[in-house]
Order: C-alpha cells, then structure tokens, then sequence
C-alpha cells in the first residue's frame, strides 16, 4: 500500500482524511498541531493519540518533508537550502534573520515559465510546478532546521514572516499555493498573520482577484518598469497583462488586502529603468494606488546582460520618489556570499534546452 503524506494536508483535507480512517476532526486538529506546531514526523511520538491510532497512521500516511541537498549559512547569518524535488530538480529556500524577526523566501515552482530578462530562474525555463508537501515543507524544515541549531526568535519559532519570493510564480500554481498559504496562516499549523504572508506576482490579473477572495494575504507586485514599452521587453507577461488592468487590480485587492497599501517591488538595471523620468513616470503611474516601493539593486548572474545601478543613481531614485511622497525603501542584499539573493535563486532545475536536446537525440 502507498502511503499518503499529509505534510501538504491543510485542515480540511486532513479532515478529510480522518473521515476516511474512520476518525473524528479533532483528530486531525491534533495531527496538524503535531506536524506543524511541534515539527514532529514520527507518529510513534505523537504521545496524545490513541495507540491504535498510531499504528493506524504509521500502516496508512507519512510526513515527509524535503530532502536537503546543500545547506549554506552567509557570513550575515542569511542561510540558504537546496531542496531536491526529484528528476534533477533543486528549488531553493532562503532564511533570512533579522533583529525582530526571521523571514523566510519561499519557492512556488522548479523554474518559470515567464522569462523574465533580468531573472536568473526565469533563463532556466519551466519544470513543474510544486506540490503543496513541497511549497509548505520549505517553512517546515527551515523551522526545524533552525531549531535543532539553537536559532530561536522570541522564544517562538524562527521563522516569523513569510515571502513567495523564491522560484517560480506563486499565483500560476495557485491550486497548491491555496493550502499553502492557508497552512500559514492556520492557528493550528503555523498562526502567521496575513501581513506576515506575502505572495510576490509579476501580474496575473485574474488570480490576484482570486487571492483577495480566497487568501487575502500581503501582495508584492513585481513592477520593475513604469510604461508598457519597457515592462513588455523586461517581462513579457505584460503583454497579457498591460499596466493599465495591473493596477485596476491592484486597486481591487486593496478591499481584501491586510495593509492599506500595495508593495510595488522595483529593480534597478543601469541605464535600462534608472533615470530620474523613469522615476517621474513611476510617480504618475502610481498616483492613485496606496503603493509603498521597494527598490532592488539587481543581483547579477553569469550571462545577465545587465548591471546593477550604481548606489548613488539608486538613492537618488529613491529620494526623488520620496520627494513625491511615494514611500520608497531600497532593499539591503544579503546573503550574497552564498548567492542567496533575489533573482539569483537558480536552483538545479535541468535547462529546458538540454532536455530538448536529450529528447530530440533519443528520438532520433
Ligand atoms: N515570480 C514572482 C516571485 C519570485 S521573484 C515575481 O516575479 O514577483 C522575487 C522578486 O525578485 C521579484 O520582484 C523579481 O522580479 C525579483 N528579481 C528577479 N530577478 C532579480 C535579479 N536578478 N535581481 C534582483 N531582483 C530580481
Ligand atoms: Fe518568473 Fe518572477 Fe523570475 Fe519573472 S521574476 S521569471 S515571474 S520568477
């Protein structure tokens, strides 16, 4: 018999699968407690449950979390885990601890399927999407990682927030993230607030408004251009989703969204959207949306074919911003001994390119 793992089970589906062993919903609340709350995997050690029951689990279910493949910690203490998830696949999870928090960068897919040009996961293709076991298992882990070496935060758990900001695009693999999110959220599970969840999108209209009615979490919408000129060259799902019904949607999520303001997530690329009318253009742009924006300094990587903004052009950005009472704030990099940063996620997703070829040989 196969056994199922209940690592991506949110509290319905664990419901569910009580009902199906033939036990009551208190039950799975008393497992969700156990896997998520107390980080524990072995039934056997699931001390308040019936022994039957134990056994019952042990014959029928598992928990498996992920398989650590590297496991990094940067001179700033950033740390970074390499998560095999099969078939030559590595996504990527990154802690990143901070005096009043911790706040871990979390992965939705093995690759994108987006290409975006300044985006290192993006160059790689699309491999698949991840399972809900998969996307929840990075927040699992990391916690018990971090526990086992002595990391704690307030006495709580380490990891405080969350950010959809690794791999891949949250919201194309909405169906898995659902749950996901939702175990975030879960006072049985892991209890963070929704303004400690955030979902960062390059712009799918449409599943932003299915997020404001299903997971009203924190959002951060990839900007990183302020006219459809150049946000179509930079990322092409512009083309499908032009500014103009971006920010429409933006403004509808403001109804649902746990903060009053929208996060606009702004990377800086010498010469390309850095000068002082691009920042113009962006304060007229976002005029009417309640926007706070963060400004990355790009993060390079081999064949980038961009540089990063100078330090000074990038305070003068932001302080031209400022001046026009857009709050802005620029982004520290971290971890970069580790290439820990944003956008520099790649991972071991296998080139789409190679597997083609693999493919075309063998067909030969
Ligand atoms: N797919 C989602 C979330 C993952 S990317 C999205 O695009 O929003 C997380 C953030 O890192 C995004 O804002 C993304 O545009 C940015 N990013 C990608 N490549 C980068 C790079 N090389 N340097 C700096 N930021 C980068
Ligand atoms: Fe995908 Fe986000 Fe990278 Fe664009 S920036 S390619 S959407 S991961």
């Amino acid at each position: 018999m196969t056994s199922i793992n209940l690592l991506g089970h949110d509290a319905g589906r664990l419901i569910e699968y009580f009902a199906s062993i033939g036990e009551k919903p208190f039950r799975a609340k008393q497992v969700e407690r156990w896997i998520h709350r107390a980080g524990v995997a072995d039934f056997a050690a699931m001390t308040d449950l019936a022994k039957t029951l134990r056994e019952k689990l042990i014959a029928g279910a598992t928990v498996l979390g992920p398989r650590v493949l590297s496991d990094a910690t940067a001179a700033d203490g950033t740390r970074k885990w390499l998560l095999n998830v099969g078939a030559g696949n590595g996504i990527e999870a990154v802690f990143i601890p901070e005096t009043n928090r911790g706040t871990l960068c979390v992965s939705s897919q093995a690759g994108c399927a987006l290409d975006c040009k300044f985006c290192s996961t993006g160059k790689q293709g699309f491999n698949r999407n991840l399972t809900t076991a998969e996307i929840i298992g990075q927040l699992w882990h990391a916690n018990r990682a971090l526990a086992a070496s002595g990391y704690a935060q307030l006495g709580e758990r380490a990891v405080t927030n969350v950010v959809m900001m690794g791999m891949g695009e949250p919201l194309l693999n909405y169906e898995a993230v659902l749950p996901a999110l939702q175990l975030m959220l879960d006072d049985n599970a892991y209890g963070l607030s929704r303004r400690r969840v955030t979902v960062s999108t390059s712009g799918i209209v449409p599943l932003i408004d299915r997020l404001g009615e299903d997971c009203p979490v924190a959002l951060a919408v990839s900007l990183h251009a302020p006219n459809d000129r150049l946000r179509d060259e930079l990322m092409p799902i512009n083309r499908k989703y032009p500014l103009r019904e971006l920010l429409a949607a933006c403004r509808r999520y403001l109804a649902f969204a746990p903060r009053n303001f929208i996060t606009f997530e702004y990377v800086m690329l010498a010469g390309v959207n850095d000068s002082d009318q691009h920042a113009d253009e962006l304060i007229r742009l976002l005029a009417d949306v309640p926007a706070k924006v963060n400004l990355i300094p790009f993060n390079p990587f081999p064949r980038a074919g961009f540089v990063r903004s100078p330090p000074d052009r990038i305070h003068r950005f932001n302080e031209r911003l400022n001046a026009a009472e857009l709050l802005t704030t620029t982004r520290k990099t971290r971890g970069d001994d580790i290439d820990a940063a944003c956008g520099q996620l790649a991972g071991q997703v296998e080139d789409r390119t190679r597997r083609a070829d693999r493919w075309a040989r063998a067909n030969a």
